[in-house]
């Protein structure tokens, strides 16, 4: 059994968008509860852990413009809006900085040996948040932890080379944005096409990195519809043979519920069966590559009972605790159009043919 550090910060978990949000706060005391319940927490080697240490001024600033950390930091002084879709209570600065401290917490602990995994139910989002505030919409995300966490392990020497993979049903503009012309972080993304899809103007096939970071930036814009047995496709094709010749020191991934096709926010196809595929695969790819340091966050996922299960499943694949069920109230959804399996098996073919061009395992 894995030694896994599970992040739960009750002063984070508190913070709530507000009524009518579809983001809801109740995820992550029910996440909590049925792990509990499910016999996980006392039974599976998981710790959970309230880490006090927020990150601080100038790990934001590593990533992010001073103008985006100011507005947030004065709109959380008095409440207030960072865009429509994204509000920010009173004390939002303070619990975004706890929540990356917590998942920096999780990291190094990781790095320094003390746990093998740390997984974090997020109670905002962070792969939204680019370098500066644009006059675009955050999708409920203040400042991009992902990559406060990972410049903040670069800069106190725990690692050089991290890769993060992100299967949020939405492409994470802002960690794309961030890194898109850093060789030392390979992002590769699968994302519900970005034409039918917040966040629209970013996450398409042919944004690939610049400069040095060409090819380090791997999107992969599914069509809405696919299923379970096309996303793990592409995932099995793409992910491993890039985390082989990357060779990352930490994988950091992105697991979310709003793939799902119940999701009242996405049009994606995949059933809960996928998460524990999903999980599976990062798992066995981090213990080939990296040791087995593995951080995963958990957290969108619009419909509260595939948020919640979806996450359990998660969990239990990174402490290999065996035979691990939940109810299925969902089942799976009629067979996948034979249009939309096509679709993808052209879209795997034309994604590998590009990424040839910067990664020797493409080349056959
Ligand atoms: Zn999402």
């Amino acid at each position: 059994m894995k030694r896994l550090c599970l992040i739960y910060q009750p002063a984070v978990v508190e913070h709530s968008f507000g009524a009518g949000h579809p983001l809801l706060q109740e995820r992550l005391p029910r996440y909590l509860a049925k792990l509990r319940e499910d016999g996980l927490i006392d039974h599976a080697g998981i710790e959970v852990v309230d880490p006090p240490d927020a990150v601080g001024e100038d790990e934001i600033l590593a990533v992010h413009d001073r103008s985006l950390l100011e507005r947030i930091k004065e709109l959380s002084a008095r409440g207030g809006l960072l865009d429509g879709d994204t509000p920010v209570p009173v004390g939002t600065y303070e619990r975004a900085r706890l929540q990356a401290g917590g998942l920096l917490y999780g990291a190094k602990s990781i790095m320094e040996g003390q746990y093998d995994r740390a997984v974090q139910m997020l109670a905002f989002g962070g792969h939204h948040a680019m370098r500066r505030h644009q006059h675009i919409t955050f999708g409920f995300c203040y400042f991009n932890q992902e990559a406060i966490v990972i410049k903040a392990l670069q800069s106190q020497g725990y690692l050089q080379r991290a890769l993060i993979m992100d299967c949020d049903c939405h492409h994470g503009n802002g960690i794309q944005d961030i890194f898109y012309a850093d060789p030392s972080v390979l992002y590769i993304s699968l994302h519900q096409d970005p034409r039918t899809l917040y966040p629209g103007w970013m996450g398409h096939a042919d944004e690939v990195g610049e400069g040095a970071g060409r090819g380090y930036n791997v999107n992969v814009p599914l069509p809405p519809g696919t299923q379970t047995q096309s996303y793990m496709r592409v995932l099995e094709q793409i992910f491993p043979p890039l985390a082989r010749e990357f060779a990352p020191q930490l994988i950091l991934a992105i697991i979310n519920g709003d793939t799902h096709f119940a999701d009242p926010l996405t049009d994606m196809g995949i059933d809960l069966s996928c998460y524990s595929r999903i999980a599976r695969l990062i798992s066995e790819v981090s213990e080939e590559v990296c040791g087995g340091r593995l951080v995963v966050e958990l957290g969108g996922g619009y419909d509260l009972g595939v948020a919640v299960n979806g996450s359990c499943k998660v969990t239990a694949e990174l402490v290999g605790y065996e035979g691990y069920e939940v109810d299925d109230p969902y089942g799976i959804p009629g067979p996948e159009p034979a249009h939309i399996t096509q679709r993808v098996e052209k879209l795997l073919e034309e994604r590998k043919a590009t990424l040839s061009r910067y990664w020797k395992v493409f080349r056959a």
